[in-house]
């Protein structure tokens, strides 16, 4: 008999895909794992078959994953992210990294501080919202001054279903979500939340004020009705 030998994915219990080769043989009497140079390899004899192996691997989780800091740098994931209306391709990288989250090239890479699969998913929402901080800040204190409106503060929360909103004192509230939206889709909800310190309904008069501020508002709107479920932190 020929020994096997075939290269295998095993998904640990933190979700980790971890690449190993399998090499089944009549020399092996026992199954056995080493890593060596970044690649993990797994023994075993003939007869015994992957779930076997599997089982194998979960009890010596805790041992692989402590010698695996060698083993590839960087996870590809089946997700995208919206950033500012450009689709990004998410990887994964392991710690230590000089920067938590950057795109290049069509990639968006997050590197976060700890290895827990939870760890990920929060260090990118961490710097979306520093990002729609960063950024759609001045372009809220520009479009003010455009529309004469004097306001001092702005509030940043989390609303999945409002993308802003404007208070009877006329305090206005964005959703850092908009961040996932292109530049003008962001403007359109901050000329909408502004036009109601003047018009606190959505009559013929508001939508006139919008539009003078936002001659493609109906273009925008209508943007933000079929793809605002995009304007959300992919699972990764
Ligand atoms: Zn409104």
């Amino acid at each position: 008999m020929k020994p096997f030998n075939q290269t295998i994915t095993y998904t640990s219990q933190g979700g980790q895909q971890i690449q190993l080769k399998w090499l089944a043989s009549k020399r092996n009497k026992h199954i056995r794992i080493s890593v060596a140079a970044g690649k993990v390899r797994v023994s075993s004899p003939p007869r015994i078959k992957w779930p076997m192996i599997e089982q194998f691997l979960r009890q010596q989780e805790a041992w692989l994953l402590a010698h695996l800091p060698n083993l590839t740098q960087s996870k590809s994931t089946d997700s995208n992210l919206l950033f500012q209306g450009e689709s990004y391709k998410i990887r994964l990288l392991k710690p230590p990294q000089s920067k938590r989250v950057w795109l290049e090239n069509g990639v968006c890479y997050v590197a976060p501080l700890r290895p827990e699969a939870s760890a990920a998913p929060r260090t990118l929402e961490r710097w979306l919202k520093t990002q729609a901080v960063d950024q759609l800040t001045p372009l809220f204190l520009t479009t003010a001054k455009q529309m004469e409106e004097k306001v001092d503060h702005l509030r940043w929360r989390d609303t999945r279903s409002r993308w802003g909103s404007c208070s009877s004192s006329g305090e206005i509230m964005l959703s850092w979500r908009l961040i996932h939206a292109p530049t003008e889709i962001a403007r359109y909800v901050i000329v909408h939340e502004l036009a109601h310190r003047t018009h606190h309904d959505h009559s013929s008069k508001f939508w006139q004020l919008v539009e003078k501020f936002n001659p493609a508002y109906k273009l925008h709107r209508g943007w933000l009705k079929r793809n605002g479920h995009l304007c959300q932190t992919p699972i990764i």
